[in-house]
């Protein structure tokens, strides 16, 4: 019931922002900045046809009405750019650059979608970044926003976020944002989490608490006291709030058995298993490989050769982030 609460709350929040249609015409939606190479014209071509009205529930949530210009990089897999991101995600922002990185090339996973759907995700999380003055606001809350103001949402979203919300253990917020240092099942459980954070805050608080926030903090607040100013409601009773009121078996039973839910479900497990069997392939031949070429540089050892990192591939565990933490967000 309250599951439905949230995504009616989000859906409201769309409508509202598709009725105010006119404020299109009062505001400036961003003007995004497009570049790509010759190879990836198409993408660069459909991202600039997006319509502009695709970004007013960015614009709403945040409050930012004349956001700017957002710059669009269309990258292919392989590049600089893109190993800057983990092999599963399609798009990063960099928010303090204003730049959106996309990867068109790669095969979108949950919750990644549509090239127009990842689009409106990442500039959601730029206009964040610049309606909190640049200031650091929590992961949490930033993914949770932008998944509010990307794509709507869909019934793999109830189950994952049920699943994160029944089987896992009771995280507060700040424990959530660091799962999104983890590998990707642990950033999958993140991302779910942080939509339904955000989603219960929206149901309970209203559809301006977010850009309440967001102005708070520009004008030099942390985030906790920007949330008590924006609420009345101190943060820290918070996550206590959302666990006691989202983990009952009687909430999520109508979603989780509905026929949709269930072909979904076994959807995902295929994949699942899919993924698993082909993970352990993988490590099969890697370990192949490594001893062939153990075996080579023993035979043939060239003691002047350069060593060159590059040519160790970026494929490898799915589930190992990369050492290097760059400044972005995906
Ligand atoms: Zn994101």
């Amino acid at each position: 019931m309250e599951a439905l609460t949230t995504r009616f709350a989000t859906r409201l929040l769309i409508g509202t922002a598709a009725l105010l249609g006119a404020a299109v015409a009062v505001s400036a939606p961003p003007r995004l900045v497009v570049e790509a190479p010759p190879s990836l014209a198409a993408y660069a071509r459909e991202v600039e046809r997006l319509d502009p009205v695709a970004f007013l529930p960015a614009m709403e949530l945040t409050g930012l009405f004349d956001p700017g210009d957002v710059r669009v990089v269309v990258t292919a897999d392989g590049s600089a750019l893109a190993t800057r991101a983990p092999s599963w995600a399609v798009a990063y922002a960099v928010p303090a650059e204003g730049t959106v990185v996309l990867i068109p090339t790669r095969t979108p996973a949950w919750p990644d979608d549509g090239l127009p759907d990842v689009v409106r995700h990442e500039v959601a999380h730029v206009l964040a970044f610049r309606a909190a003055g640049g200031r650091h606001v929590p992961r949490w809350f930033d993914e949770g926003l932008a998944m509010a103001a990307g794509r709507p949402r869909v019934i793999e979203d109830d189950l994952r976020e049920a699943l994160a919300v029944l089987t896992g253990p009771r995280l507060r917020f700040a424990e959530v944002d660091a799962l999104f240092g983890g590998g990707r099942s642990d950033a999958n459980r993140a991302y779910a989490l942080s939509s339904a954070f955000f989603g219960d805050l929206l149901a309970r608080h209203g559809s301006a608490w977010p850009k309440r926030v967001l102005r708070r903090m520009a004008a030099g607040e942390p985030f906790e006291e920007a949330f008590r100013g924006a609420t009345g409601v101190p943060f820290r009773d918070e996550s206590g709030a959302f666990w006691k009121s989202r983990r009952s078996v009687e909430r999520w039973l109508p979603i989780v058995t509905s026929t949709a839910a269930v072909w979904t479900a076994i959807v995902l497990l295929t994949l699942w298993a899919f993924r698993v069997a082909r993970g352990r392939q993988r490590r099969r031949l890697a370990e192949w490989e490594a001893a062939e070429r153990a075996a080579l540089q023993e035979q043939t050892l060239e003691p002047g050769l350069p060593e060159d990192a590059g040519d160790l591939g970026p494929e490898g565990n799915e589930d190992r982030e990369e050492i290097q933490k760059p400044p972005l967000v995906h």
